[in-house]
């Protein structure tokens, strides 16, 4: 993942998704907004304590910054629970994890801070999928679950799937106790450690993805506080930032 400046923005992209013309992609950094501390300052997440029209000047920023119009958002309520649903309009979509579609008509968003965002794209039926995986998603099997909705509704054949990990929590920094780690495989822990992106690219790899095919930013939200909101890091009071995937209309 790089990060292009855009205006007073930093927004992450992934170079093969950046490059393909038919595709719009993008995750918020915490720089450029106008929410003062614990929301510093690009917070673009109404369910935190932020003043309201300060996360709506964030947000029109960071949507002119990238040229995706608001009115398109496809919104999940995340409930860290394994829903996935297929859309083809915007709105507010409750107990929702992750989102798919192969229109052009919706630009699929998750909120995260420290959850591991996942971008999933099937270049034979231009179809995509966005979900948030945090450590309850993940013991759900939310990257699975996403794999399989795509395969049903969109015939995806996963060997097929191009996969990216945007920024989360890291390795270095998930320290669990026994009532998140028993929900996992030891090769899913390191000691007290949780590995998201293992345990998310073992499972999509279990589902036919190919290995060369999964590309993880490797950037570690705890680790960089002054790009990354943190959940964990922040002792909870904090921002959140947002991933946004569509398909263009390029007729
Ligand atoms: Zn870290």
């Amino acid at each position: 993942m790089f990060f292009e400046k855009k205006e007073n923005l930093f927004v992450g992209r992934f170079g093969p998704l950046f490059r393909n013309r038919i595709l719009d992609h993008g995750f918020s950094t915490r720089k450029g907004g106008i929410s003062g501390s614990p929301y510093d300052s690009l917070n673009l997440g109404y369910q935190t304590g932020d003043v309201q029209q300060h996360i709506e000047e964030n947000r029109k920023r960071f949507f002119h910054a990238i040229k995706i119009p608001s009115e398109q958002l496809a919104i999940p309520e995340q409930i860290h629970d394994g829903k996935i649903l297929n859309v083809n309009n915007p709105g507010n979509f409750p107990e929702t994890d992750g989102l798919i579609t192969n229109t052009t008509e919706v630009v699929l968003s998750v909120q995260t801070a420290d959850c591991l965002p996942v971008f999933l794209f099937d270049p034979v039926h231009r179809a995509i999928g966005l979900i948030h995986a945090g450590w309850r998603g993940t013991s759900k099997k939310i990257a699975q679950k996403a794999v399989l909705a795509m395969t049903d509704y969109f015939h995806t054949k996963p060997e097929n799937l191009q996969i990216f990990f945007g920024p989360s929590i890291g390795p270095c920094c998930y320290t669990v106790g026994p009532d998140v780690s028993r929900y996992f495989s030891e090769t899913a822990l390191a000691g007290n450690k949780l590995d998201l992106w293992a345990c998310n690219r073992d499972q999509l790899i279990e589902m036919g993805v190919s290995a060369n095919r999964i590309i993880i930013s490797r950037l570690c939200t705890v680790c960089h506080p002054e790009w990354f909101f943190s959940h964990r890091q922040s002792g909870g009071k904090t921002g959140r930032m947002m991933a946004v995937f569509t398909i263009k209309n390029t007729t």
